[in-house]
């Protein structure tokens, strides 16, 4: 679905929301260092919309870069989300809890019931409250069945069509193109309101001075040394190889 759902990203905590198991991906700023948001508060727009972010599918390293949020189409979404007007569905097996054929309920809560069904069943049950008073959980895509139908959607927020995973496209781990160890970068970053100060600490390492590639590390990043001997992870992405040491000119 949406967040790329029946997957779980444990590996990193989300920056804003701290959740360390999420569902779907997970997104890593390109700019700032070791900067982490779940799909949620990556929807709700957290952070600074300029940023670019690469999109972290799994824990192999999978993972694809987008464009900055400012800079792209965001679309809204609406259907079984809070809010959204229902009447009873197919798959409904409960008799006059509803208060009878045609009765309206209102979704006041969409669960996660991935404890009960396991993976690819979150968000898949909805907290229903009907006219007559009955408050009660009804199957919205559980294991398939749907008690209850949409009569007038809910808003689920907003998506960027352009940054959703392409399942049947190939995502390699990034790579560190034509940098290698002991080569001097520079990374280009812009500045966003970081509350952060050990984030604003390393930013301002990045910013403010050329590094030495230390390590090019297994998943594609690279560990750099700065002034000081910080060592800060560097998306190969953000960062900018000098050309040190000697050219070679031809002459014609
Ligand atoms: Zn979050
Ligand atoms: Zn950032």
């Amino acid at each position: 679905m949406l967040l790329y759902e029946g997957r779980s990203y444990s590996k990193h905590r989300c920056h804003v929301c701290r959740k360390k198991r999420v569902y779907g991906v997970m997104w890593r700023c390109l700019h700032c260092p070791e900067y982490y948001l779940c799909s949620v508060c990556y929807l709700a727009n957290h952070h600074c919309s300029l940023h670019r972010f690469t999109c972290l599918l799994d824990r192999d390293g999978m993972q694809f870069r987008v464009l900055a949020r400012a800079d792209s189409r965001r679309i809204p979404v609406s259907g079984l989300f809070y809010g959204a007007e229902v009447v009873r569905g197919t798959d409904w097996r409960w008799n006059d809890q509803d208060g009878g054929v045609g009765r309206t309920g209102k979704v006041v809560e969409v669960l996660d019931w991935s404890n009960e069904g396991g993976s690819g069943y979150e968000r898949s049950v909805v907290l229903v409250t009907w006219e007559n008073g009955n408050k009660k959980k009804y199957r919205a895509g559980h294991r398939g069945k749907v008690d209850v139908r949409c009569i007038a959607p809910g808003s689920g927020g907003f998506y960027y069509p352009e940054h959703l995973p392409v399942l049947c496209q190939a995502v390699k781990p990034p790579s560190s193109g034509d940098i290698v160890t002991g080569d001097r970068i520079k990374c280009e970053v812009n500045l966003a309101e970081l509350d952060d100060p050990e984030m604003a600490e390393k930013i301002g390492l990045m910013l403010d001075h050329v590094g030495t590639v230390n390590v090019l590390l297994e998943n594609g990043e690279l560990l750099v040394r700065y002034p000081g001997n910080s060592l800060v992870q560097v998306n190969p992405a953000a960062a900018k190889k000098l050309e040190g040491g000697i050219h070679h000119h031809s002459v014609y």
